[in-house]
């Protein structure tokens, strides 16, 4: 690591400061924002409406932060998955998935995490550390790049705690969603979450149009204590209340995200549960086939299963779709691919 400048995780605003504290017009703040987040240049001699001296002080002075590509698969279905590899070689995974509607990319927040789901691939090593805004730009950057395809989508899934580095998830929202940036539209931005209460509170008063999905996972708390570590900290009614009033502060609708697990939290009675619990709640269900990790003993449930819990819910007019299953022969589930790198090279990463 060196201690230059991590020019492209500044905000507009803080860009503007920079260039005053070097000694330039602020003016400058808006083509140098330019050429990094629409342009998206990798050097500073590229930003040719400023001059060699600028280039040359800039160049001294910061980093133009980018990932390098270590693997790459590729679906049948059109599904890539990234391996991006971080300046100090750790690694983090990103997907990208094309829809009818659009392409989407889904990204990571953090190396590793900390939350210990039990199905989740990502948790097995841990939390290793909060990736920065100039990271998580960077998986969007260099996918739109290598795959030269028009980008619509942000999904904030992967491996990683969104609401655990807040204050870069933020500001990462807001410079993909500038006009001088990529200019990704809030309302097609999901941010995923475990679920930590004070900070779902906080992204209520953001005043974002953005999508938040809620890792519910179970209709009660103690089935959720069983498969998330969280539920100990965070009591599932509490939970529930804290999503009513995110609802109620946004007029955004809220997705919940339910992993069905066979024997765990697949059974009719399951269904009717999660019906009252979210009845009259202004919200959607995805349900998600939990996809098999090799260290986790979790399997999937049927296909009647899936379709009989999803009858319930529809029953009670609780809008509800079943995950379409993208890249399940690559590894795409959150972390499997990071981890089955990390084996290979039986280091830690
Ligand atoms: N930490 C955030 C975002 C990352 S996980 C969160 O908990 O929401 C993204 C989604 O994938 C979550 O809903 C998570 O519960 C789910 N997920 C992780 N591993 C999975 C697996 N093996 N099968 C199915 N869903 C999984």
């Amino acid at each position: 690591m060196n201690d230059k400048v991590d020019i492209l995780s500044m905000s507009m605003d803080e860009l503007i400061e920079f260039m005053e504290k070097i000694g330039e017009k602020k003016f400058r703040a808006k083509q140098i924002y330019e050429w990094l987040h629409e342009k998206r240049v990798s050097s500073f001699t590229e930003m040719t409406n400023i001059s060699k001296a600028l280039q040359d002080k800039l160049a001294v002075n910061c980093d133009i932060v980018t990932l390098r590509e270590v693997k790459k698969l590729e679906s049948k279905d059109g599904t890539r998955k990234y391996l991006f590899e971080l300046n100090d070689h750790h690694v983090v995974e990103s997907v990208f998935m094309s829809y009818k509607h659009g392409n989407s990319v889904c990204i990571s927040s953090q190396v590793g995490c900390r939350m210990g789901c039990k199905f989740c691939a990502s948790t097995i090593g841990g939390l290793k550390r909060n990736l920065t805004v100039s990271e998580m730009l960077g998986q969007v950057y260099e996918i739109n790049r290598i795959s030269g395809q028009r980008i619509s989508n942000i999904v904030i899934m992967g491996t990683g705690e969104p609401l655990d580095n807040y204050d870069v998830l933020i500001k990462f929202i807001k410079i993909i969603n500038s006009e001088e940036g990529m200019n990704i539209s809030q309302r097609n931005i999901t941010v995923s979450t475990c679920g930590i209460i004070e900070k779902i509170n906080d992204i209520a008063d953001e005043n974002l149009k953005i999508t938040l999905a809620i890792s519910l996972h179970a209709p009660n708390n103690s089935i959720r204590k069983t498969m998330m570590p969280i539920a100990n900290a965070y009591d599932y009614d509490l939970l529930i209340e804290a999503c009513k009033d995110y609802v109620k502060k946004t007029k955004r609708r809220i997705t919940f995200e339910y992993s069905l697990v066979k024997g765990v939290n697949d059974g009719i009675e399951c269904a009717k549960e999660l019906s009252k619990v979210l009845k009259g709640i202004l919200c959607h269900v995805n349900l998600i086939p939990v996809n098999q990790v090799e260290e986790r003993s979790y399997r999937h449930s049927s296909k009647d299963t899936i379709l009989a819990f999803k009858n319930v819910l529809e029953k009670h007019k609780i809008p509800t779709t079943i995950r379409r299953e993208l890249g399940s022969d690559i590894d795409a589930a959150c972390g499997q691919l990071r981890r089955s790198y990390t084996k290979d090279k039986n280091k830690e990463v």
